[in-house]
């Protein structure tokens, strides 16, 4: 008798000798910018946590008073037992954030891209979408069943060869980029973008999953940082980075949310957002609306870092980036990971990125509000001696 399992312990084999495995570390202390790594105190340039909300007092008291008036669980999906005032007080926030019609948030960012790609797109449409979009996006755009085409990462002209290809043989077509991209720091041209799915009679869907609360004036994200506030297009976010709390939202027309909470199954199927997540992003939004200080606090830690790298490690050239993540590119995952332990050792946390999630390793720096110049210098310092 063979055993159908026995696969599993040659394909972990082969991601090992790869250097691809990955495992879990385990932090003990609260959230910040120093941390308890196993057992060892580090300064934390690993964390989505831009502006320092998780940790911040008024989300905690949001958490426990909504828990301790709505329970632990919301009980059901939204369109049965699920829906809570408190939801539909957070959908009204994240649509006055964004300046849209509305908004309707999910249990994930991953859950939204999911349900809103399947949702506005099917088998007799087409998705163009960058290279380097984030795995929810892929995979929202295999969902849908639609056909999915790439172009080269923000290479516009890529994406109108394309479109001059394929757009008329198809129904509807969805043009789908992250805004910062996860993995680079880099911005996707949203006003590129736009004028040219207006040409092709396209719909646009951007993520604003790292630029929610970090980018534009008001902290609305990619979207209002290129001035395109008011345009017709899919937003799409999390409540986990900038907002330290868990759930995603979309953001867009009257018509399309409306849609949405009748044909996304990812929000249809699944379990509203717990009261404690829903209380902790609605009171992170009004911070964010009501204290712009943090967000200039972190774009002048970004400056900061990238100046002292550029004046005491000349020789590290870090990748273009308009956004709180910086990445060190690396020959190999090897030396990624032996870079990565190295800085760990001496009490400096940043993961090393690695193939499959990006196609070349490298280091990759999150900076945050809450970062103190000695703790950006001090990795300047360590990396100088590697
Ligand atoms: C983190 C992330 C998501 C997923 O958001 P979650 O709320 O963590 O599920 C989606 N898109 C991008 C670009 C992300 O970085």
């Amino acid at each position: 008798m063979s055993n159908p399992y026995a696969w599993l312990e040659s394909s972990l084999a082969t991601i090992h000798k790869a250097n691809w495995y990955r495992s879990v570390q385990t932090i003990t202390s609260q959230p910040g910018a120093v941390v308890q790594l196993e057992g060892r105190e580090v300064i934390n340039f690993a964390s989505n946590d831009y502006l320092g909300l998780t940790g911040d007092q008024r989300l905690r008291s949001a958490a426990v008073a909504a828990t301790q008036k709505y329970g632990t669980g919301s009980t059901g999906s939204r369109l049965l037992t699920g829906h809570r005032e408190l939801h539909r007080q957070l959908e009204e926030a994240i649509a006055s954030l964004k300046q849209t019609e509305d908004a309707l948030v999910f249990s994930s960012g991953y859950l939204a891209n999911l349900g809103a790609i399947a949702a506005v797109v099917g088998k007799r449409d087409l998705i163009l979408a960058d290279q380097y979009n984030h795995s929810s996006l892929k995979n929202g755009a295999i969902l849908s069943s639609a056909l999915v085409l790439d172009y080269a990462h923000n290479d516009m002209a890529d994406l109108l060869r394309q479109l001059e290809q394929h757009r008329q043989l198809y129904r509807r077509c969805l043009i789908v980029s992250d805004s910062v991209f996860s993995m680079d720091g880099d911005l996707c041209p949203i006003p590129e973008i736009l004028a040219i799915a207006h040409q092709f009679n396209c719909m646009v869907l951007v993520d604003e999953a790292h630029a929610t609360g970090v980018l534009g004036a008001t902290g609305a994200g990619g979207v209002e940082h290129f001035g395109c506030t008011g345009e017709t297009l899919i937003q799409v976010g999390t409540l986990s980075k900038a907002l330290g709390s868990l759930g995603g939202y979309v953001a867009g027309s009257a018509a399309l949310i409306d849609f949405l909470r009748n044909r996304a199954p990812s929000w249809i199927y699944t379990t509203g957002l717990s009261p404690a997540d829903t209380a902790a992003a609605l009171a992170a939004i009004k911070i964010v609306q009501q204290e712009p200080e943090r967000r200039l606090q972190l774009q002048h830690n970004v400056n900061l870092l990238k100046q002292l790298i550029q004046q005491q490690l000349p020789h590290l050239q870090l990748l273009p980036s308009d956004s709180p993540i910086l990445c060190l590119p690396l020959a190999s995952a090897t030396a990624a990971i032996r870079l990565g332990e190295q800085l760990k050792a001496a009490g400096i946390f940043v993961p090393a990125i690695r193939p499959p999630t990006v196609p070349t390793s490298r280091l990759r720096i999150s900076v945050m509000a809450t970062h103190e110049m000695a703790h950006l210098e001090q990795l300047v310092r360590v990396l100088g001696g590697m």
